[in-house]
């Protein structure tokens, strides 16, 4: 699995990053990144909460 974060809609929320702080963290452009990619099997569950809790839709998976 990869995941991306879409910048122009991100609004650093920090839902993502609180839902799967290993894989979304806030930068200090307050713009979530990725830094697993890809991402491993044991954080795939969480990685798909975050996508469907991000409230801009901001995050898509590739599986
Ligand atoms: Fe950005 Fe969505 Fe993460 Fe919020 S949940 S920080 S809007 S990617």
């Amino acid at each position: 699995m990869r995941t991306f974060v879409d910048p122009e809609k991100c609004l650093g929320c920090g839902v993502c990053e609180g839902i799967a702080p290993d894989v979304f963290v806030l930068g200090a452009d307050g713009i979530a990144a990725v830094q697993l990619d890809p991402v491993p099997e044991q954080y795939w569950e969480d990685t798909r909460q975050a996508a469907a809790d991000c409230p801009e839709e901001a995050i898509t998976i590739e599986e």
